[in-house]
């Protein structure tokens, strides 16, 4: 069997506000290492776990996102290892009934299948003072043990470190859409699985951000081709990727499941699902991205481009229908080619920027009355993206917008032809150069406050 093999296994913190079995707040990026704690998060002996319902609710939420069966009965386990981070030395999690199970995602038109989504806790952070190899001793932040993670599982399906880094963009829309995930608090932690032409599958653990998955992979890749050409197998085990060097490291060979001893956690009861917290569940589930996409196509006549980038996010597909009302194809083209060009560039984050409906919608109806260029009209939308100074402000404050009334321009434009009556004949007689000459010494004129649509008319009422 040829090529490449890829399956992940996502890590993603829920934007709970406290932790899974405990009432410890999740959140508050300032507190200081361990004070974000108590006897459970803790583990101290006698102290007992208690769900949180609302993290069950968000994993059920994507579980039903990503097309999975739900199991509506389901009972937590206890993982067992010994390593700092967990003060129980066991970590709870989902074993033999995960909360969903024989999912996809459709990424570019192919199914990603995902094999299970199960809920767990996160372990604390180790702090190492100079490096996880360097320092002499570490410290344990235990703020992070207890926050609700869902980890999702998929199937060998993807084929490429490129796919891998769509399929989880993919993801995040989705995450992002439910509300789930606290977008910029925290990171998404991937293993990464990988085999080349049937051979052993080797693990990546803990790959954080999707530019390092993407990057992992492609090195992990390129190091198993290497080894099969020449002649060796590739073993199975689990490896690290190093960022400076970008190259993956040996950890350990693979350990299986059954190392951990999984048993049933007895301090919590089983959880039932039952219809009516189901359909409560559902009713809160918003409009995704796949769905939205199709009714920008419908409803506005979208093309199939510009409304997949307007629907994979979701602030810019909120602008764009805020916006639509004023002109639907300007406000397609303004917000899912200009504005969402120049988020990417500037790479920032259409929440990290003052950018809402109202300041495009203005903008929309200049471009829309010929009240501004192209040009300036990107300019102010830079402008506002930077500096959070709305189009219309921004246009006003510097005069660029179009506002020499029609009688003057009339006038600008025969006096124009009049210094330049060579180049006027030359129009006359069909030089399209000497058309956008003498529209580009009205435009000079008048400082680009004129509609150059509007001179054209003009010179060709005059010819
Ligand atoms: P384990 O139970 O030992 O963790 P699994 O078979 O459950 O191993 O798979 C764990 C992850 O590895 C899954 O994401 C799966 O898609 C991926 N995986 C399994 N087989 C392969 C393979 N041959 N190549 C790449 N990834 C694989
Ligand atoms: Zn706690
Ligand atoms: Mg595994």
């Amino acid at each position: 069997m040829k090529g490449t093999m890829i399956g992940l296994e996502v890590h993603v913190q829920l934007s709970t506000d406290s932790k899974l079995f405990c009432s410890c707040p999740t959140k508050g990026s300032d507190a200081e290492p361990n004070t974000r704690v108590c006897e459970i998060c803790l583990g101290m002996p006698g102290s007992k776990p208690v769900l949180n319902k609302k993290a069950v609710d968000f994993a059920l939420k994507v579980a039903l996102a990503l097309n999975c069966e739900l199991n509506t009965e389901f009972f937590f386990s206890r993982k067992t290892y010994f390593y700092p981070d967990l003060a129980k030395d066991f970590q709870i999690t989902q074993y033999e009934v995960p909360v969903g199970k024989n999912g996809f995602a459709e990424v570019d038109g192919k199914k990603i299948r995902l094999r299970r989504i199960h809920l767990e806790e996160d372990p604390a952070s180790l702090v190492h003072e100079s490096g996880a190899r360097k320092s002499a001793y570490s410290l344990v932040d235990y703020n992070r043990s207890g926050i609700p993670l869902i980890e999702l599982v998929t199937e060998p399906d993807m084929q490429s470190p490129a796919e891998a880094r769509r399929f989880l963009d993919t993801l995040l829309t989705t995450l992002n859409y439910l509300g789930v995930y606290a977008h910029g608090a925290s990171v998404l932690k991937v293993d990464c699985n990988l085999s080349i032409d049937g051979g052993s599958r080797v693990e990546v653990k803990n790959v954080t951000g999707f530019r390092a998955v993407e990057a992992a992979l492609g090195a992990e890749e390129k190091r198993q081709r290497s080894v099969v050409d020449s002649g060796k197998k590739i073993e199975m085990e689990t490896r690290g990727f190093d960022e400076a060097s970008q190259s993956t490291y040996l950890m350990r060979k693979k350990e299986t499941e059954e190392d951990y001893g999984y048993i049933t956690e007895p301090d919590l009861p089983k959880v039932v699902v039952d219809s009516k917290w189901l359909s409560s569940v559902k009713a809160g589930m918003p409009e995704l991205a796949d769905s939205k996409k199709k009714r920008f196509m419908r409803e506005f006549g979208l093309s199939e481009y510009d409304a997949s980038v307007l629907a994979s996010d979701k602030g810019l597909a909120q602008v764009f229908e805020e916006t639509a009302k004023a002109d639907a194809k300007i406000a397609a083209r303004l917000v899912s080619r200009e504005l969402a060009g120049i988020l990417n560039y500037n790479r920032v984050k259409l929440g990290e920027t003052k950018v809402n409906g109202k300041g495009i919608s203005e903008l929309v109806l200049l471009v829309k009355g010929s009240k501004v260029s192209d040009k300036n009209a990107k300019e102010s939308l830079i402008k506002y993206v930077l500096e959070g100074i709305s189009p219309k402000e921004f246009l006003e404050k510097n005069n660029l917008l179009i506002d020499v009334s029609s009688s003057d321009l009339e006038g600008i434009v025969k006096e124009t032809v009049k210094e330049n009556s060579s180049a006027f004949s030359e129009y006359k007689s069909g030089n399209e150069k000497s058309l956008n000459f003498i529209i580009g010494l009205v435009m000079r004129k008048t400082k680009g406050k004129a509609n150059p649509k509007q001179v054209q008319e003009i010179l060709g009422r005059l010819r």
